[in-house]
């Protein structure tokens, strides 16, 4: 909102953007422990938590074309510049969940639109990570 597109697309492309890091504060706050932006796993997943195996991803609604979501449309001005590289990163998040399912990963994509509800944020981390306190070393 009041926002333009160029501004926008700042923010999202960015490292340790708003929502990743109110997904952080959640799981730092619930007891977990993580590690960041690891290159040697599959689309250098936002939190790795290595001992469980899971990895999640906080995905920018347009940037990674949320699907059904308001910000997750192509825009209609300049489409020739747009499709081809939205389409090039929703090929890129494919072929990534591909590689950690070989990789037995067991992957979280939270949507940024999602992460301003926290309440369902930190149920979400919850439900998928477990039992913070089951983590044991390394988690
Ligand atoms: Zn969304």
């Amino acid at each position: 909102m009041g926002m333009n597109r160029s501004e926008n697309m700042r923010r999202i492309r960015s490292k340790n953007t708003a929502p990743e890091m109110a997904v952080r504060r959640l799981a730092h706050g619930l007891g977990y422990r993580y590690r960041l932006h690891r290159k040697d796993i599959p689309g250098k997943p936002d939190l790795v938590f290595p001992g469980r195996r899971k990895v999640i991803f906080i995905h920018g609604c347009f940037w990674h074309q949320h699907p059904g979501c308001r910000e997750g449309r192509p825009p209609k001005s300049n489409a020739a510049y747009w499709l081809p590289k939205l389409e090039r990163n929703i090929e890129r998040d494919k072929a990534a969940l591909a590689q950690l399912a070989a990789a037995r990963w067991e992957v979280l994509v939270i949507w940024e639109c999602e992460t301003k509800n926290h309440e369902a944020t930190r149920q979400a981390l919850l439900d998928f990570l477990g039992p913070p306190h089951l983590a044991g070393k390394g988690q």
